[in-house]
């Protein structure tokens, strides 16, 4: 978008030159301000900036990239309402499309942890949190309660501290408005694989902040990474396992798929340009953000992947695109990082500006200031600044937004021996395993528990209590590790309603373990075979 800006700039509406932004959003985040958005101290559309009124002469693409050819200078974005092809065709490509969180190789992560990057993270995350105490309110089993009432956050970074400090400040407070809720039983907790968080900062200011932090009672755990999660824990590099019913991770980033995807040099990922922003090789292709190594001349290493470093490489940019077209030299990139501001939440900050370190208050009047000034769009200020000003009068705001049934296929991961449902709960949704080994265990009066049957990659469970609308008749029990995808109640009862095939089978199978089921029963038998 600062590129785009740029161009219109120095353009001054060329009839010639016609630039086109592709973008998935038709907006740009502030991505510094998105933790506010968590305690709702900042309105959710006030962090975000419409493109089309910061660029009015740029044609705006509301649409995904799915295919970059380099060799044939198009674009390939993805269809609409109508499913048509559409390719842009180009003789400049600015490629601008950052990275993308990545919860690869950590098992449960992708289906059990909340990310942190995107607008609609923090939404989730909000909307999770409040749910999290809704349930907690009028939950009686005391375990269950506390793992409703804990709030694990992987990653002492900026955004890993400053989303901490957001909902500890935000649990504590909303938690008063809820009858049965004690602020003194909620845990929040802030995992760093390092000696001290926020590793970017002078110690001082580090030592700062992780104090301000467990202060106001968030437990910091050092050298301990968040090694995976389960619908009920997060799971820690030490073995140890937090029961949580939030577990954030903002740590995780890689390259985006379609960056991954171009055949041109890479450096950790990031696109090798020159310090002109150009790709080598690729004439009138430029990289420049997150997904670029970009060399930094005042350190000799690549440019931080940070929004002021990405803001003036887009400039840069735009500037070197008009040089192109105007036969004249391309200017080097060339920016001395001005310094680094992380908020404490509760009125307290840290930063490091052109070497002056501050902390507490004023360094969060500075960091407020300072970000009030670099929001685009004069009307998001305004509001930006009138949320600030409501939030130091009035109750943080507890309204859990339900936008529509998020239904259908989910997915979700256990670790060995963890119970995935038990006898007597209601069927609400069908499990299908992806890999792993889940038992069925029934209690049976004076035999104990009798394992009806141990399942395997393809097999599914807990239908019958779908099917019969009745309680579960066994528990499921995770043997192994196990991956499986799941289908909820609503979902189930549309196919088995509509799909007599589907149906057909599914009655099948239920006869089948029934008969199995009886059998593994009788006194005289043992555990029956696998996958009845
Ligand atoms: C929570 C958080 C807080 C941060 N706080 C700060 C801070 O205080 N100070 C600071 O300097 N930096 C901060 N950063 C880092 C900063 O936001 C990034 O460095 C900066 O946004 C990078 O800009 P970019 O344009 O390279 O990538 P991005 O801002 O990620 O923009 C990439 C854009 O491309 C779009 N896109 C991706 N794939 C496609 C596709 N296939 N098709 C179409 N569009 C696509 C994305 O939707 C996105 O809009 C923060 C980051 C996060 C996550």
């Amino acid at each position: 978008m600062y590129t785009a800006m740029a161009l219109e700039r120095r353009l001054k509406g060329d009839p010639n030159v016609q630039v086109t932004l592709v973008s998935k959003e038709n907006y740009l985040v502030f991505q510094p301000m998105l933790p506010e958005v968590i305690s709702g101290s900042i309105g959710i559309l006030d962090t975000i900036a419409p493109i089309r009124r910061l660029c009015p002469k740029t044609n705006l693409t509301t649409r995904t990239v799915e295919n970059i050819d380099l060799k044939n200078r198009t674009v390939t974005v993805s269809s609409g309402f109508r499913p048509r092809p559409y390719h842009l065709e180009y003789d400049h490509l600015v490629i601008a499309l950052g990275n993308v969180t990545s919860f690869a190789c950590q098992s449960g992560l992708e289906e059990h942890a909340l990310p942190f990057k995107y607008l609609g993270d923090a939404l989730v995350l909000r909307n999770h949190i409040i749910h999290a105490l809704e349930e907690a309110d009028i939950e009686d089993d005391a375990q269950f309660r506390q793992a409703l009432l804990t709030f694990v956050v992987a990653g002492g970074g900026f955004s890993g501290v400053e989303a901490v400090a957001e909902i500890n400040d935000f649990v504590r407070s909303a938690a008063r408005s809820f009858r049965k809720l004690q602020v003194s039983d909620i845990r929040v907790i802030l995992l760093h694989a390092g000696p001290l968080i926020l590793p970017e900062l002078p110690e001082s200011l580090a030592r700062f902040a992780q104090e301000r932090l467990q202060r106001r009672g968030i437990e910091v755990r050092l050298n301990t990474r968040l090694a995976g999660a389960t619908a009920d824990y997060a799971l820690l590099s030490n073995g140890e396992r937090i029961p949580a019913k939030t577990v954030v991770a903002t740590v995780p980033s890689a390259a985006n798929p379609m960056v991954a995807a171009l055949p041109c040099k890479k450096e950790r990922g990031r696109i090798v340009v020159t310090d002109t922003l150009e790709v080598p090789d690729y004439p009138g292709v430029w990289a420049l953000g997150d997904c670029a190594a970009v060399p930094d001349v005042t350190t000799g290493q690549s440019c931080p992947p940070t929004a002021q470093h990405a803001i003036r490489q887009g400039r840069r940019c735009g500037e070197n695109i008009v040089a192109a077209l105007r036969g004249e030299p391309a200017k080097p990139f060339v920016f001395k990082a001005l310094g680094k501001m992380g908020a404490l939440g509760h009125h307290s900050a840290v930063a490091e500006i052109l070497g002056v370190k501050l902390s507490g208050y004023l360094a969060w009047v500075v960091w407020r200031g300072i970000y009030l000034m670099k929001l685009p769009g004069f009307d998001r200020k305004i509001r930006v600044a009138s949320d600030w000003i409501l939030d130091l009068l009035l109750k943080p705001d507890i309204v859990q937004l339900k936008t529509g049934a998020a239904t259908g296929v989910g997915r979700e991961h256990f670790e060995a021996d963890e119970v995935i449902f038990n006898q007597g709960n209601r069927g609400d949704r069908l499990y299908i395993i992806v890999d792993g080994e889940v038992e069925m265990v029934r209690e049976e009066p004076g035999r104990g528990q009798v394992v009806l049957a141990r399942l395997g990659a393809g097999e599914c469970f807990g239908e019958m209590a779908l099917v019969n609308d009745a309680p579960r008749m066994a528990q499921a029990r995770s043997h192994t590790a196990v991956n499986v995808l799941t289908v909820d109640r609503a979902a189930f009862g549309a196919l088995f309603a509509n799909l007599p095939p589907l149906r057909g089978l599914f009655q099948q199978l239920i006869e089948q373990r029934q008969r199995a089921g009886t059998a593994a029963a009788a006194p005289a038998a043992g555990p029956v075979d696998p996958a009845p």
